[in-house]
């Protein structure tokens, strides 16, 4: 049987710490869904097209990975993909408590789906679509830290990057 993953977040946008997350999770399964989960509590710099026609461009035809998006439970999209496991990177202690929150949850809702979690590249432990869109807000331009569109995306909602120190 097929080991298939589903990869979620909000990839606003995608960093190179996801794409590290995504190299290291196809060797562990057969397919991998990148699944742009709609966040209420978060307002977003790219709209979800921009967002999966970066991720598409990002991984350049890569075998096994697919990329879609969905507003409904989690676990729910999971069963519909034939998947049964969530895979999630972890960074620091701080987001310990919520991803572990998020884990509990989902196996209440539904005990066959299993999160799995991949610690952070040591390169990409303080990378976050967070403090990219904010460094680059401020003038600064991360581009080792994104992947090539992105950074093009970028420029053109950040004109400000172009004068920055390049990061
Ligand atoms: P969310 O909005 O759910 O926090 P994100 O788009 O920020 O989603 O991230 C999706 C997943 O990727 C999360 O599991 C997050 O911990 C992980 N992630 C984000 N950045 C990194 C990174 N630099 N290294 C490893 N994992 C990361």
């Amino acid at each position: 049987m097929k080991k298939i993953a589903v990869y979620p977040g909000s990839f606003d946008p995608i960093t190179n710490g996801h794409l590290d997350i995504i190299k290291r999770g196809l060797s562990m399964f057969d397919e991998l869904i990148v699944l742009i989960a709609y966040n209420s509590t978060k307002s977003s710099l790219f709209t979800v097209e921009e967002r999966v026609e970066m991720i598409q461009e990002a991984l350049g035809g890569k075998k096994g990975v697919r990329v879609d998006s969905y507003d409904g439970l989690l676990v729910d999209y999971v069963r519909s993909a034939g998947a049964n496991t969530i895979l999630r990177g972890l960074r620091a202690m701080s987001e310990f408590e919520y991803e572990f929150q998020m884990a509990l949850m989902n196996r209440r809702i539904n005990r066959n789906v299993e999160t799995v979690f991949l610690m952070t590249g040591y390169k990409w432990f303080y990378t976050s679509s967070t403090i990219i869109k904010e460094v680059a807000r401020l003038g600064a331009s991360p581009k080792g830290l994104i992947p090539e569109i992105v950074y093009r995306k970028m420029q053109e909602k950040f004109p400000q990057m172009n004068k920055g120190k390049v990061i």
